[in-house]
């Protein structure tokens, strides 16, 4: 008889344990085939604040056993512990409660602020209350939930009661905790994978199981391929956070500040930042682990830059861009190091200094005493067409060492050895031309705040959430 089914693919685990989130979606739908029975599944926020799904199962029903059953086996797979240090977000689901006290009892366990206004509006509805709900859930810091209370009152009898008739320290930001620097609010990351799946639903349940692995095998390649779009380490969700802050910090005025603490003033509220400790009392920038307006407009006024803070959105063991180079092997491509050679003066052949920095004095330009015609452009200055001299001097050692046969000129150059005699800039890469056509430099590489691009074409911020929501409300 089937009893249930889980999954949880090592690549899932790893990914949590690596770079996602600490903070974990719960939620379970039902199929809609032949096999009746329930889907329940696990979700985390990964690097760039989107979902990824770590784990499911197939179960008959979902009830007090089937949830303590999923919830045991993550917390096995994903080393959970007793749950210090990490926030569960989920609906009401039957039997989850307990299940959630009984095998992590110290976990921070939010309910889905879109599943509670779905209730309590049943009662209240209205665009202005709506908004008002919306304000209170993600009000951060005290003073502001009480003004957002307060002015709820008047918009109903008994509507602020009603509303803490759901414990408002499970949707209200105010009541987080920081260590999982997730701020979210709602459970959307459920609906976007119950969608994201709805066609395999109708299947059955080998046949499900199998096209849900598929689609999240195409996933994970393409969210290392939108990695290679970063224009940093940092994800594009939270640079787009700094810039919204930015924006505002604009607004913020520092009223008073002494070497490590501010006071800002921002619309009605007064807040003090702590840059050392690294502290708002806005309780923004620890909810979330990006600085807030004030902590930026606090920042500016030190003349420090606020990329620099943002730590917990970093990609994690990003391996770097260069390879690592072995011992004697050169840094430059078609130039021999210098190393190890003594310096002269081409010019005077005073020993130790180079032609610029010989104190009896370089040559005027235009004279003989020059490198070869191949060590530099004809455009400049310094660049005769003949060497007289070459008997006597001991060649310079740029005008030994470059490729023979290259041709004097950049312009003419192709092929990968060609341009061995133009100065590259330290760490800027390869000089220009110096790779073939069709090879890695010219892939494409989109820049900006980040994008996925698919076979098909399309440039997406995130494959699964709308892209304003993704960029506007990035929670
Ligand atoms: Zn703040």
């Amino acid at each position: 008889m089937f009893q249930g089914f889980y999954i949880c693919f090592d690549a899932m685990k790893k990914s949590f344990m690596a770079g996602c989130k600490r903070c974990i979606g719960l939620d379970g739908c039902f199929l809609k085939g032949v096999s009746r029975g329930q889907l329940l599944v696990a979700f985390c926020k990964d690097g760039n604040n989107q979902m990824l799904p770590v784990a499911w199962a197939v179960v008959e029903v979902e009830n007090k056993f089937t949830w303590a059953w999923f919830v045991k086996l993550l917390k096995e797979d994903l080393q959970l512990g007793d749950g210090t240090d990490l926030t569960i977000i989920s609906d009401m689901q039957k039997g989850l409660e307990i299940a959630i006290t009984d095998h992590l009892p110290n976990v921070e366990h939010r309910m889905c602020a879109r599943h509670i206004f779905a209730n309590w509006s049943k009662r209240w509805r209205g665009l202005e209350r709506k908004k008002c709900f919306w304000r209170c859930a993600r009000s951060t810091f005290e003073a502001e939930l009480k003004d957002n209370i307060s002015y709820m009152k008047r918009l109903g009898n008994n509507i602020v009661d009603h509303l803490l008739y759901y414990n408002p320290e499970r949707w209200s930001k105010l009541y987080f905790n920081f260590s999982s620097k997730c701020d979210v609010v709602d459970n959307n990351m459920a609906e976007c994978f119950n969608s994201w799946i709805l066609a395999a639903r109708h299947k059955t349940i080998i046949t499900m199981l199998e096209e849900i692995r598929v689609k999240m095998m195409k996933r994970i390649g393409q969210m290392r391929e939108f990695c290679n779009t970063w224009i940093c380490d940092i994800s594009p969700m939270a640079m787009k956070v700094l810039q919204d802050n930015t924006a505002k910090s604009m607004k913020c005025s520092i009223e008073w500040n002494s070497d490590t603490e501010y006071e800002v003033l921002h619309g009605p509220y007064r807040h003090v930042v702590d840059i050392q400790r690294q502290i708002c009392s806005c309780r923004a920038w620890m909810l979330k682990g990006i600085r807030c307006p004030h902590a930026i407009a606090a920042l500016h006024h030190r003349k420090l830059d606020p990329i620099n803070y943002i730590s917990h959105w970093k990609m994690p063991g990003r391996p770097g861009k260069k390879r690592k180079k072995k011992q004697g092997e050169t840094s430059k491509i078609g130039k021999i190091s210098k190393r190890g050679i003594e310096m002269s003066c081409s010019t005077f052949h005073n020993k130790g200094r180079n032609k610029r920095k010989c104190p009896l004095g370089a040559p005027a330009s235009g004279t003989s005493f020059t490198a070869g015609p191949s060590s530099r452009p004809p455009s400049s200055p310094a660049a005769p067409s003949s060497r007289p001299l070459s008997g006597l001097a001991v060649a310079p050692t740029s005008t030994q060492i470059v490729v023979p046969a290259v041709a004097p000129t950049s312009t003419q150059i192709v092929g990968p050895r060609a341009t061995p005699n133009v100065p590259t800039e330290k760490g800027r890469g390869r000089p220009k031309g110096s790779i073939e056509k069709g090879s890695v430099a010219s892939r494409t590489r989109m820049v900006g705040m980040g994008a996925l691009h698919t076979q098909s074409g399309a440039t997406i911020i995130n494959s699964l959430v709308k892209l304003i929501r993704a960029i506007v409300a990035p929670y």
